[in-house]
């Protein structure tokens, strides 16, 4: 039988089969992708950058290697060679702007690149461009960019979710078939629900921040959004691996991946932990698809048990202490002295209010006199210490639940994605998205979103998979086990009508 001429929806993996045996070239898949971005990227906008010239060079490069190798069979091919991919702009890339989606750091283009992002450029991948972003990652719906929203490919008037909104638009819509993104507080997992794509969020340390904007140090992490979980883990395996430019990054090994059958998850026991199916303003759709998604993982073999995580009601004020605080040492550096633009002005100081004060967004300045008040003398042991000292017990509750469990499971959001314009007014609604998110980042530990169901709406409802920290690999399994066995991850969005 003859395989099918490749499209634009093939998955990374069969992308990655059609360049290796030559049956499409990377110019080729790359000038698709851009061919699709420019019909629908003009009513999506996941990109604040496309770099076509660049990316096409790149490719045509790619493919001159593939075709030397041919002849020199002892020359190495990498592994991801000519494969295009997005990484969302708060990622350093030389040569690139990278604005964080913020005015404060427009026109800025980095001297070198992030170390995840280089070990994949390494592996031979071609980047077409930076996707949208809420400034410096602050968000939850993309809407606090100051280039503009992105619209989701499924329902164009909603959000596609945030931070990592562009990238995981971008992968819906099928205009790459991977991309980067970052996890502070829930920013691969929530877009990647609101999209119906997969999203992984690697363990605190597993992945370098070397060349990553630095949001909440303590709870950065970069991960990987793609169609499916198959199609994350050789992303992840290559991104992995302590980093001597991050001091953080952890040398614990990266265990070579290799997906196995449903019937992997035949013992293995998944947790359900009760108050992520208690929350207020839980939409009922959302906890059925979830545990529909639970049902079909116990018909394959899995036990499924309740456990408790006691904590869980403190995560959203504790991260709501700690990453602000973190973020105003972390933004002080934005003077319009050391990076992007500078307004004028004839004494230092004014240069430095006239700066901040016209180029960082309304969210930025609330969570930086948050963080100021959180870690100013007076306060400090009330909010800033009192929150760490929470922070351990939410630890400590994932620490009990894995001496019970291998895995847990639950909603990555409380709803499906909301309208544009909806939460804006309302910080705090925003915040709420962010409930189910942030236990994860507060304990460090692996979280796995991925799609299982869509509500009356049309919108897709996404599950996330919880782990042991630096055990990626148990989420791959599961999650791997469903997406054999269901067929939600390959669902695109309508989008044709657009297409002309
Ligand atoms: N929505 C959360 C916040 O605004 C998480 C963002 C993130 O993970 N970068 O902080």
């Amino acid at each position: 039988m003859k395989p099918m001429p490749w499209t634009p929806f093939a998955s990374l993996t069969e992308t990655l089969r059609a360049l290796q045996t030559g049956e499409v070239s990377s110019e080729e898949v790359t000038r698709a992708y851009l061919d699709r971005m420019a019909r629908l990227e003009p009513r999506i906008h996941a990109f604040l950058a496309v770099y076509p010239a660049q990316a096409l060079a790149a490719a045509q490069a790619a493919d001159r290697r593939r075709q030397m190798a041919r002849h020199h069979p002892d020359e190495e091919v990498p592994p991801l060679l000519g494969l295009p991919i997005a990484v969302k702009d708060v990622l350093a890339v030389r040569g690139m702007e990278l604005t964080c989606g913020s005015r404060i750091l427009e026109g800025f283009v980095p001297p070198y690149t992030a170390t995840a992002v280089q070990r994949l450029l390494d592996a031979g991948v071609v980047i077409v461009g930076k996707t949208n972003t809420d400034e410096f990652a602050m968000g939850s719906s993309t809407e606090n960019s100051a280039y503009g929203p992105t619209h989701n490919p499924w329902d164009l008037d909603r959000v596609p979710g945030g931070s990592s909104g562009g990238s995981a638009a971008a992968v819906a819509a099928r205009l790459v078939p991977a991309a980067l993104g970052t996890d502070t507080g829930g920013s691969v997992r929530q877009p990647a629900s609101f999209t119906g794509v997969s999203g992984l969020k690697p363990t605190y340390g597993r992945v370098s921040r070397y060349g990553l904007v630095a949001y909440g140090s303590s709870l950065d992490t970069v991960g990987v959004l793609a169609p499916s979980v198959a199609d994350i883990v050789p992303l992840f395996t290559l991104m992995a691996g302590a980093d001597p430019r991050d001091a953080t990054s952890m040398d614990v090994p990266v265990p070579d991946i290799t997906l196995p059958g449903p019937e992997a998850v035949r013992g293995l026991r998944i947790g359900l932990p009760k108050e992520y199916f208690l929350a207020e303003g839980m939409q009922p759709e959302v906890a059925q698809a979830v545990q529909d998604a639970v049902q079909h993982l116990e018909a394959l073999g899995a036990q499924v048990v309740e456990v408790s995580l006691p904590h869980t009601a403190y995560a959203l004020p504790v991260y709501y202490i700690i990453a602000p605080s973190e973020a105003s040492a972390n933004l002080a550096r934005y003077d319009g002295i050391r990076y992007g633009p500078r307004e004028a002005a004839d004494r230092m100081w004014d240069v430095f209010y006239r700066t901040r004060g016209r180029r960082f967004g309304p969210e930025v300045k609330r969570r930086i006199m948050l963080g100021t008040y959180a870690l100013s003398a007076g306060y400090y042991d009330a909010y800033y210490a009192q929150a760490q000292k929470v922070r351990t017990l939410l630890k400590r509750d994932f620490e009990a639940a894995f001496e019970q469990v291998d895995v847990l499971a639950a909603p990555v959001a409380p709803t499906t994605a909301f309208r544009l314009g909806e939460k804006t007014e309302d910080p705090l609604a925003m915040y709420l998205e962010d409930i189910f998110t942030l236990p994860a980042n507060l304990a460090g530990v692996p979280g796995l979103a991925f799609p299982v169901g869509f509500d009356a709406q049309g919108l897709p409802i996404g599950m996330q998979l919880m782990g042991p920290h630096f055990r990626e690999d148990l989420l791959f399994r599961v999650a791997h086990a469903y997406q054999q066995t269901t067929d939600w991850h390959t669902r695109v969005p309508p989008l044709a009508h657009l297409e002309g």
